[in-house]
């Protein structure tokens, strides 16, 4: 059994990381570890916001830590909400602000400039440094009203390329063989098992 601290209090994301890793893999969050703070995320960038939290929790941590920073980035909005997702409508918004203030700022939005994408940064943390990064993104649009309540953040809003129905109504397993962050996710694996080749 490998041992995997992911560096989130997102129930979510560590549902579905876990998920994804399947068998093999003892995954834990900060939930389990209130002694390590969560930093903030000063980054421009997914990536350097993964490394950011990555790093905060390896330094307080002795083993593999993994940080996930994701979000939407829509067409018409110029790639917003993008790195300032979680804290789109204010810095204590909840999903359900997030999700009207984008249906707000989408209002009158038509057709191709309804397309975006969700993307994922992991970074891989060990003894108090980043050992490597991985980025992987969903393709789609956003839809004009909500659709379903599986899942959280944006998916009741985001209809992947390929699909009618949104993440919050596909089930999770589908949802976890497409999204950004199983493909992201798919990149570390592949480290993981051959660190040497990447
Ligand atoms: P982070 O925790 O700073 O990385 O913020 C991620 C934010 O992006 C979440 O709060 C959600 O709003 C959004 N997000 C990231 N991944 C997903 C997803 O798989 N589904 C829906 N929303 C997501």
């Amino acid at each position: 059994m490998r041992r995997l601290l992911i560096a989130t209090k997102n129930a979510h994301k560590t549902i579905e990381i876990r998920a994804i890793l399947g068998e093999g893999w003892e995954v834990t969050d900060l939930n389990a570890h209130p002694e390590i703070a969560a930093p903030e995320e000063t980054g421009a960038t997914f990536a350097e916001n993964a490394a950011i939290k990555a790093l905060a929790a390896s330094r307080m941590f002795a083993g593999l830590v993994l940080a996930d920073d994701s979000g939407l980035e829509v067409d018409a909005l110029g790639g917003a909400p993008g790195a300032r997702s979680a804290r789109y409508a204010g810095e204590d918004a909840t999903d359900a602000d997030n999700r009207a203030k984008l249906l707000h700022a989408l209002a009158g939005v038509r057709g191709a400039a309804r397309a975006a994408r969700f993307r994922c940064a992991l970074a891989l943390a060990a003894d108090g440094a980043v050992r490597a990064t991985f980025d992987g993104a969903v393709e789609g649009v956003v839809i004009n009203a909500e659709r379903g309540d599986g899942g959280f953040g944006y998916d009741a809003l985001f209809v992947p390329e390929g699909y009618c129905e949104t993440f919050a109504q596909l089930s999770g397993a589908i949802k976890n063989q497409l999204s950004h962050r199983a493909r992201a996710l798919e990149k570390a694996r592949a480290f993981l098992h051959h660190p040497q080749a990447s």
